[in-house]
């Protein structure tokens, strides 16, 4: 047991191993496996079996820069995701309070507490006032 954990560290020196990026098309794969054997679907199969291979050859890959790259250009998408996930939870949330109008004059966006009846608003870019129901 003790050699094989040897000869592959050894095989592993100087290669770039798993990143978040692998991580991430393991999962992927992982599902397309699930969904492809019960879609019966032949190209998810196709695909799952092209991300493992493009993982492994990602883990055994010797050029480091390249590989760091990719997962540098991964890691901006993923964290875009994340930004925009939140910012749909926080409007979401404000929804629940806030009521969202348009200016019939210029569209502008503005937003009205819930639950004070009837209220003039006025809008903030032309002025123009007009009677809401909150
Ligand atoms: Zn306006």
């Amino acid at each position: 047991m003790e050699k094989i954990k040897q000869s592959l560290t050894q095989f592993m020196n100087g290669r770039y191993g798993t990143d978040e990026l692998s991580k991430f098309m393991m999962v992927i794969t992982m599902i397309l496996v699930v969904v492809s054997s019960f879609a019966q679907e032949p190209i998810l199969y196709a695909i799952s079996l092209i991300l493992i291979i493009a993982v492994y050859f990602r883990m055994f890959s010797k050029n480091f820069d390249k590989r760091y790259r990719e997962n540098q250009v991964y890691m901006r998408y993923y964290s875009k995701i994340i930004k925009t996930k939140n910012k749909q939870k926080k409007t979401q949330e404000l929804k629940k309070v806030y009521h969202y109008y348009k200016c019939p004059d210029c569209k502008t966006k503005m937003r009205v507490p819930k639950g004070k009846g009837k209220v003039k608003v006025s809008c903030p870019s032309c002025g123009k006032q007009f009677v809401k129901k909150s």
